[in-house]
């Protein structure tokens, strides 16, 4: 019989062997600590969190993390299992007990009869043979050079810059208004692929003043060195607050200029300086603003965003960042089945994807452990529809993204195909992430009966 090998026993591949497992695949798990360490990492245990001890929100009727709890839950998932048996209490958060929880996930493993744990580092991209590469956002440097030889060092990242991402329903649009600048663009689709909000001078300055004073967070220590790159900022991604901090007016000559646009809602005032969103999905569900990436912590950014004019009630998929996290080009570099496409012998899962969070990491690595796991046992399993959560966020990586600005991503509402008929306004919210909801749920049950039909 054919072996599965994984490399990396985090929050992905604890999750993909324990998958491939249950399905009765032979899974070598490979795992570098404790003899090789991450600056995060503490411990040499399998399914270790590396920093807050919280898989979010575990409402799986109105948000779409707790929907991925219950999508991994329903599909009999370690990580799910084993958090819930080591909660804390925390409001509608899961919150758990992390040493424990991280003891319970490599015991669990340990013991099943499929799974044999080998410490030590994996350096290089596999020849043949069945693999999973879940390294996580810390991948060893080794491994991470490996990889970028064969994928070209454009289309893997070693730092994320990530810009906040806004809902385009809330998005005022009697302020703000869609143009390219100069109008540039073959297709009527490229003129107006970015949406514009104008500042005077006054809201420029009182705006200048709160990207000074807001709060920021710094690098965990040895974040920055332990990178490939010796500063942490590169070209081109220096946080907004690090523009202003160089002059009041870089950014008015930078990502805020003001050239090249015209307001049709006010066409005789020239704007002291625009903010430029840009499609971030091919849905056109959500828009990144653009060069906003921050090292504001998250109240700060919410409260100086808002500031925004058209941006007042912006509602946010989510919320800017820098951070060390190694990540490919997904859309360019993966099949819809998650495969490397020059190397279809090798999946990847988890962070390393360009997803975002423990649940997100998990939830990618529960899907490639039964992707690899039917491609061994000759019974194809099908990815799921983008209805569902993991459908959604798998969707979005390996398609729905711009290959051009692909940043890691959170799940969220804007990934799903929307639900029509329903409501607008605050009410209308509640109903449509129900109806979001409810519609997953459907799909997900049909989805795992097809696998275990497809099994039997
Ligand atoms: P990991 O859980 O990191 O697992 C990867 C595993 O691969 C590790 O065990 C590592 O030792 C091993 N490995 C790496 N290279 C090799 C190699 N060459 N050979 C063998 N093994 C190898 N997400 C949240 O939801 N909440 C947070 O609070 C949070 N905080 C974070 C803080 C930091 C500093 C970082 C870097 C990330 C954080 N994340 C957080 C993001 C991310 O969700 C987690 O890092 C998550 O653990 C990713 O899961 P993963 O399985 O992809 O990677």
């Amino acid at each position: 019989t054919q072996e599965l090998h994984i490399v990396g026993g985090g929050m992905a591949g604890s999750e993909a062997a324990w998958q491939a497992a249950q399905m009765g695949v032979t899974v070598v798990l490979h795992e570098m600590r404790p003899d090789v360490g991450t600056f995060a990492h503490q411990t040499g245990l399998l399914g270790e969190m590396v920093c807050s001890n919280s898989f979010r929100s575990d409402d799986d009727e109105q948000n779409a993390v707790g929907l991925l709890h219950w999508e991994m839950r329903q599909a009999g998932g370690l990580i799910m299992r084993t958090a819930d048996q080591h909660k804390l209490p925390a409001g509608g958060a899961l919150a758990v007990d992390r040493d424990p929880f991280a003891q319970s996930v490599t015991d669990a493993l340990m013991a099943h009869p499929n799974v044999r744990v080998e410490y030590g580092e994996i350096t290089e991209l596999p020849e043949d043979g069945h693999w999973i590469i879940a390294t996580g956002p810390l991948t060893s440097s080794a491994l991470g050079q490996a990889i970028a030889a064969e994928t070209g060092a454009e289309a893997l990242a070693f730092f994320d810059a990530i810009a906040p991402i806004v809902y385009f329903d809330s998005i005022d649009m009697s302020t703000a208004w869609m143009q390219s600048r100069y109008d540039k663009g073959e297709t009527e689709e490229e003129r107006t692929a970015y949406l514009n909000c104008p500042m005077d001078r006054d809201q420029y300055e009182a705006f200048i003043d709160a990207l000074l004073s807001a709060d920021k967070t710094e690098f965990h220590e040895g974040e920055a060195t332990s990178s490939p790159d010796p500063t942490p900022y590169f070209d081109g991604c220096l946080p907004i607050e690090v523009m202003a901090e160089r002059g009041r007016e870089t950014l008015r000559f930078g990502p805020m200029k003001p050239v090249g646009l015209t307001n049709p809602h006010q066409p005789d005032v020239k704007p002291y300086a625009v903010v430029q969103l840009r499609r971030d999905n091919k849905l056109g569900t959500l828009y990144n603003i653009v060069g906003f990436q921050t090292k504001m912590k998250y109240g700060a950014q919410t409260d100086v965003f808002k500031r925004i004019p058209g941006l007042e009630s912006a509602s946010f998929a989510r919320l800017g960042g820098i951070h060390r996290n190694t990540f490919l080009n997904s859309p360019t570099l993966l099949d819809a089945q998650m495969r490397l496409r020059s190397r279809p012998n090798v999946r990847f899962a988890g962070q390393i994807t360009g997803v975002e969070g423990y649940v997100e990491s998990a939830a990618m690595g529960l899907l490639a452990g039964r992707l690899a796991a039917g491609d061994i046992l000759g019974q194809p399993v099908d990815v799921p529809p983008d209805c569902t959560a993991t459908g959604a966020l798998i969707t979005h990586i390996t398609g729905g993204a711009e290959a051009k600005t692909f940043q890691p991503m959170n799940v969220n509402f804007g990934l799903f195909p929307p639900v029509q008929g329903l409501k607008g306004g605050r009410r209308g919210r509640k109903d449509r992430y129900k109806a979001y909801t409810d519609r997953a749920k459907i799909a997900w049950k049909e989805w795992l009966g097809a696998a275990a039909l497809d099994a039997a």
